[in-house]
């Protein structure tokens, strides 16, 4: 018999989980344990009585204790395991724990510590979560869906772990960024736990020293050649598509060379993104949108550069340019205002030839020039963006170069985890003597300087995929496509308050995610319709719809089917 599942029971005025597990079955079941928070009724119909301690505690209390142990341990990748123990136990509470202290605890579960948790993966291993798709066992993925319990999955987060944050190739260990962003998911969008699926697909690594850990847990082999690869990534497509044909699949750290191909192969054929490209696009041009309200000056006068040219770059730079076009510019003229530099210096014409495909459109005529300070000297950027995963890269010397240019130049170093930052929110602040606006990939402490106190934003990717996700969901959109990123931009913007902008913060506050997540629902959900790719037409009441279908982590009564 199947069972009403907790997103449709949720829905119901008197809400009533019929549950099938008694017992131990029930406390070792992470879906549906409550721990201590059995009432008296449950222990007796459930036959629990004896098998937790007789003490009832409210949800509020347990969350208590999590907290009090978590803050007990004094290394974030002890507080890391606390905290997925916790996962592995009573789901329902780790996302009440996760969503009340979500500030807190999302550097852990996410950027930077999550790249810890990668690095370690093989070493605090403890219990499977989500699925492996091993590339040699391509031709049993269509049986292999059937492996995992659920019937309706919305959202899968993949990774193949070639480039984790900014730490290179994991392998099998990037399996943290899967599970983390679709925590994330759950507590930023409501979208219900039973409905993500965390997936690695294991290529194999070229990560020698992985390969030589006794405890790595992936295919010790080298990666597989292109030619191997995509027939790979297409079985995987196939197979999760036939048994869930509406799920919306989110690529995550794909190394480069990869990940606008994939993006390229399916982005029309079906509901999917790449977070590292149009998630950060659209969170960075936010970001960019705000600041602009400060300066007073408008998106197509801006001059941008680029330290990295990857695939956040890329996706920056294509939103960027939305936005300058929606001002007015050609397609021509905006990318002309967006410079890149790579490994080699700056991206000119004269490179062309060998630049990779992504960097061809902002390859412009100029000066080969390799050092950074001559290049912003040369460029005049109003907004300095690293994505290079170089630290230090924004020295003393260009910071103080940006604003011998610059009124009030933007900067924006967003590489992760926090070691790989170009520099410093406390640097930016003090060498352009309080004028650069600034915000960051990983979150960095309140600054004071000279009197004044400085509260940086983080452009976390959390802004944005959670709403752009759950849009996508409850209007069963065909495609994702750069207007819904670019309206999830737009509204994102439109919500930060005139306080939080005058302590320098370019985002709002991370506490009221839902309902950002729940406002870009609702835009994207309007593009979709617009551009007629939605399937649910919008209804009347479409922001009440969408926060009437978002999860809370409470316990519903339970009743034995
Ligand atoms: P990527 O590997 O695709 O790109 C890195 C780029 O940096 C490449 O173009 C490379 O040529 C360039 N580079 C390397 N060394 C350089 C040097 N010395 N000088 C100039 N350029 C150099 O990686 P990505 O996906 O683009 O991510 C880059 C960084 O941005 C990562 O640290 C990632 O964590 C961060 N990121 C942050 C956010 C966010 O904050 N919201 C989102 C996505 C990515």
């Amino acid at each position: 018999m199947r069972l009403p599942k907790r997103h449709q029971i949720d829905l119901l005025d008197n809400p009533v989980l019929p549950v099938h597990k008694r017992g131990r079955d029930l406390l070792y079941d992470p879906a549906l344990n409550k721990g201590t928070g059995f009432p008296d009724s449950e222990r007796d119909a459930l036959g629990l009585r004896g098998l937790v301690p007789p003490q009832v505690v409210s949800i509020d209390d347990q969350v208590r204790r999590v907290m009090e142990n978590y803050r007990r341990k004094d290394q974030d990748l002890e507080r890391y395991i606390h905290l997925e123990a916790l996962h592995d136990r009573n789901e329902t509470l780790y996302f009440r724990v996760l969503l009340e202290h979500l500030r807190e605890l999302t550097p852990i579960i996410y950027t930077p510590v999550v790249g810890q948790a990668c690095q370690a993966f093989g070493h605090i291993y403890r219990r499977a979560r989500g699925m492996y798709f091993c590339a040699r066992a391509s031709a049993y993925f269509r049986e292999m869906v059937y492996n995992w319990p659920e019937d309706d999955v919305d959202v899968i987060v993949v990774t193949d772990g070639s480039r984790i944050l900014g730490l290179g190739d994991l392998g099998t260990n990037g399996m943290g960024i899967p599970i983390g962003k679709l925590s994330l998911y759950v507590v930023g969008a409501g979208i219900y736990p039973e409905k993500t699926l965390p997936v690695m697909l294991d290529m194999g690594t070229d990560n020698a020293a992985l390969r030589e850990d006794p405890l790595y847990l992936g295919d010790r082999r080298p990666r597989l050649p292109d030619k191997q690869f995509y027939p790979v990534v297409d079985a995987f497509i196939r197979a999760v598509r036939e048994r869930w044909p509406h799920v919306l699949i989110q690529f995550e750290d794909f190394s480069n060379r990869h990940a606008f191909q994939l993006l390229a192969r399916y982005r029309d054929q079906m509901l999917c993104f790449n977070d590292d490209i149009q998630g950060t696009g659209a969170v960075t041009l936010a970001g960019i949108l705000s600041a602009l309200r400060i300066t007073g000056t408008s998106l197509d006068q801006q001059r941008v550069l680029f330290q990295g040219a990857g695939s956040a770059a890329r996706g920056i730079a294509d939103q960027i340019v939305a936005g300058m076009r929606d001002a007015g510019l050609s397609l021509e003229a905006a990318r002309s205002r967006v410079w890149m530099v790579d490994s080699q210096g700056l991206v000119i014409r004269d490179r062309l030839k060998s630049l990779a495909e992504h960097k061809r459109d902002f390859a412009h005529p100029g000066p080969p020039l390799k050092r950074l300070e001559e290049i912003v000297r040369w460029v005049r950027p109003t907004i300095l963006i690293g994505v290079s995963g170089q630290p230090g890269a924004f020295s003393e010397s260009v910071v103080r170069t940006l604003c011998q240019q610059v009124e009030r130049p933007i900067l924006l170093p967003l590489s992760n985890p926090t070691s790989k930052a170009e520099c410093t929110a406390e640097q930016a602040y003090r060498w352009s003597e309080g004028k650069a606006l600034f915000a960051s990939g990983s979150p960095f402490p309140p600054v004071d300087y000279r009197g004044k106190r400085f509260v940086p934003g983080q452009g976390n990717n959390l802004y944005i995929f959670p709403g752009v996700g759950l849009g996508a969901v409850l209007c069963r959109a065909k495609r994702i496509t750069d207007r819904m990123f670019y309206a999830a931009a737009r509204t994102l913007a439109d919500q930060v308050s005139e306080d939080s902008l005058a302590m320098g913060s370019l985002y709002p506050d991370l506490g009221l995610i839902r309902e950002i997540s729940a406002q870009i629902a609702a835009a994207v959900w309007q593009v979709a319709a617009e551009e007629g790719v939605a399937q649910i037409e919008p209804p009347a009441d479409l922001l009440g719809q969408i926060k009437r279908h978002q999860y809370y982590p409470r316990y519903l009564p339970y009743e034995a089917a």
